[in-house]
C-alpha cells in the first residue's frame, strides 16, 4: 500500500484538457453532456438521454461505489474551502490560505488561530443532507451501493442513512485528546468556552479527527476504499473535479464496467467516463429516489 498525503497533486493528473477528444465523443443532450468511452466501441447517439442511460446502469449494477467530493456538500450549503472564493475569503479574513491554516504544522504552531478558523469555516452544524446523500443511502438499502467513499468531513452521508462510509479526510464529528485519546463529540468541543478545546481528564489539547495537510491518510480507510473499487462494477463520482488527492489516484483501482461522472464543470477524466452528467448532483440523483 502506498503512503499518500492529503491534497498533494497526484502525479497521474494531466492538466491538459483534451478538447478535441471531448468534441468528438461528446454529445449534448438536455443540458447534460454524454461522453462515450472510445474503446468500448459504442456509437454515439444524439437521442441518448442521460437519465435513461443512468437508469439502465443502475439496473444492471450490483456493486456500486459512490465517491463524493466537495460539490456534494456545497449543495447542502457547506462552502468549498478549496474553491477560488473559499481561498480568497480565508486569506482576506485570516491572512493565510486554507491549506496553510489546515496544515499540521500550523495546528501545532498557531493552535488558537487554527481553532478560530476551524470553528468559523469548517463547522456547519445546521447542514442537512441533500438528495445526493439520500440517493447513496437509498441504493445501499436496495443492495446496489456497497460503499460510499467521501472526501467530505461533515458526516452528512451517515446523517442520510448510509452505513458503509469511508471518510478519506476524517470527520469533524470525532475529536480526540492528543494526550490520553479520550473521545469528544463535536458538541462537547464547541460547548467549551476556551479558544483551544482541552481534555477534561488530562488537560491535553483536543484535536479534530480530520486529516490535515502534511498528514497521512488513514491506511485502513485507503485499503478498504481500494478493495471496494476493485470489486465494483459501477463507480459514480460526484461533486469533484478529481484534482484533489487521493481521488485521482484511487480512480485507477476501478476496473468495472461503468464510470459515471457527475460534476458541474469539466474534469480531466471526462473522456474516460461512460456517462458524464453536468448537472446539479442532488437534483439529478433525486430523480431516482421514487
Ligand atoms: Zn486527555
Amino acid at each position: 500500500m502506498e503512503r499518500c498525503h492529503i491534497f498533494l497533486k497526484c502525479g497521474i493528473m494531466n492538466p491538459q484538457k483534451k478538447e478535441e477528444e471531448q468534441t468528438i465523443y461528446g454529445a449534448r443532450n438536455s443540458g447534460a453532456v454524454l461522453i462515450l468511452r472510445k474503446e468500448k466501441g459504442y456509437t454515439m447517439s444524439m437521442e441518448t438521454d442521460s437519465k435513461k442511460q443512468f437508469q439502465k446502469i443502475l439496473e444492471e449494477s450490483n456493486y456500486i461505489v459512490f465517491f463524493s467530493g466537495a460539490g456534494v456538500s456545497t449543495e447542502s450549503n457547506i462552502p468549498d474551502f478549496r474553491s477560488e472564493s473559499g481561498i480568497y475569503q480565508t486569506v482576506k479574513d485570516y491572512g493565510y490560505p486554507p491549506e496553510v491554516m489546515l496544515s499540521h504544522s500550523f495546528f501545532l504552531r498557531h493552535t488558537k488561530a487554527f481553532f478560530a478558523f476551524y470553528k468559523d469555516k469548517m463547522i456547519y452544524r445546521d447542514a442537512k443532507p441533500n438528495n445526493a446523500h439520500y440517493f447513496a443511502a437509498e441504493y445501499e438499502k436496495r443492495g446496489k451501493v456497497k460503499a460510499v467513499i467521501t472526501q467530505n468531513i461533515d458526516g452528512l452521508h451517515q446523517m442520510a442513512g448510509s452505513q458503509k462510509v469511508l471518510e478519506l479526510h476524517g470527520s469533524v464529528l470525532r475529536n480526540y485528546c492528543m494526550n490520553c485519546n479520550r473521545f469528544y463529540s463535536l458538541e462537547e468541543v464547541l460547548s467549551q468556552e476556551k479558544e483551544i478545546p482541552v481534555c477534561e481528564t488530562c488537560g491535553g489539547i483536543i484535536k479534530p479527527d480530520v486529516v490535515l495537510y502534511e498528514e497521512s491518510l488513514d491506511e485502513q480507510t485507503l485499503m478498504e476504499s481500494v478493495m471496494h473499487l476493485e470489486k465494483a462494477d459501477t463507480l459514480i463520482v460526484g461533486g469533484t473535479s478529481l484534482t484533489v488527492y487521493p481521488a485521482a489516484g484511487l480512480l485507477r483501482y476501478f476496473r468495472g464496467k461503468n464510470l459515471v461522472l457527475i460534476n458541474k464543470s469539466k474534469t480531466d477524466y471526462d473522456n474516460m467516463a461512460d456517462l458524464v452528467i453536468r448537472e446539479n448532483i442532488g437534483q439529478f440523483l433525486g430523480q431516482f429516489l421514487d
